[in-house]
């Protein structure tokens, strides 16, 4: 199926490492051109490396943190200015701060909601002008299903997530007047840097395959296992396409069956 992205451009956000670098990947295959970003250029570079081999698709990387929004408008407009415009976001950066709520300081809080937030809102505010010319602007929050299913254990971020998927649901009605989409992709336990970080954190004697099937077990993940980068990148890749044209202000769930919800 032709998902009709060549030849667009798509910002990336968190984009040297596991779903934002799968992302990436993906998109460059099927022809769209990507501006990919991250705090950490010298990584970054040599993440995106490989990418010219992956399809026709064009990369631009640059340094960039996305709770800055001058930062953020400056790469942005470099995007713009290079590829002819933007069509679609992918706001991916950030990370999950593992702790209790009586464990957690108050910077920590305020850093955590701020991530959150301005990692989608300083993207979307400085490229809206550029989507609303699109013909298919579009949108895609990389959250969690903890926004739907908080956990002590992970009590802030999923607060944090909770604001972020609520807002999601306010820009796509307050972008809607521009044809933009905005939508969520709320994702499970994905195999990617994060996880391999715990891993080697974590000082357990069992290999990485052992440890990540006993977590999977424990959080009841009903597929048994973790997701990989790949398989929530197929989801953003396809909420970018034109062809999604009538899906806004929701959301997909990528986690193995781990949400209890209805
Ligand atoms: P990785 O740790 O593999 O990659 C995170 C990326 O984000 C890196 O490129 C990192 O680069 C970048 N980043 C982090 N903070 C910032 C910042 N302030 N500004 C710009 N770039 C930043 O993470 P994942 O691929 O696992 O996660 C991607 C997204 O999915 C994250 O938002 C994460 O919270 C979310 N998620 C992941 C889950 C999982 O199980 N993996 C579960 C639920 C949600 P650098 O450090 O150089 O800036």
């Amino acid at each position: 199926m032709d998902l009709q992205l060549a030849g667009r451009t798509v910002v990336v956000t968190g984009a040297s490492s596991g779903i934002g670098l799968a992302t990436a990947r993906m998109l460059v295959a099927e022809g769209a051109n990507v501006a990919v970003c991250a705090r950490d250029l010298d990584r970054l570079r040599s993440a995106v490396a490989p990418l010219g081999d992956a399809g026709p698709g064009a990369v631009h990387a640059a340094a960039c943190d996305v709770t800055d929004r001058a930062s953020v408008e400056a790469f942005v407009d470099e995007a713009a200015g290079r590829f002819g415009g933007v069509d679609g976001l992918v706001c991916n950066a950030g990370r999950s701060l593992m702790a209790r709520l009586p464990d957690t300081g108050d910077d920590e809080i305020r850093d955590e909601f701020s991530l959150k937030i301005f990692g989608s809102w300083n993207l979307v505010r400085a490229a809206r002008k550029s989507l609303a010319e699109s013909d298919s602007g579009s949108v895609v929050n990389v959250n969690a299903i903890l926004s739907r299913q908080p956990e002590a254990k992970l009590a802030i971020t999923s607060a944090a997530r909770a604001a972020l998927l609520n807002l999601t649901s306010s820009m796509a009605e307050e972008l809607a007047v521009d044809g933009t989409r905005v939508n969520s992709v709320l994702l499970g336990l994905v195999d990617t840097g994060q996880w391999r970080r715990r891993y080697e954190g974590s000082g357990s004697e069992l290999d990485y395959a052992s440890w990540s099937a006993e977590i999977a077990a424990d959080r009841g993940i009903a597929l048994g296992r973790f997701g990989t980068a790949e398989e929530v990148a197929f989801h953003i890749v396809t909420l970018l396409s034109p062809l999604a044209s009538y899906t806004t202000g929701t959301s997909i769930d990528v986690g193995g069956g781990v949400g209890r919800y209805i």
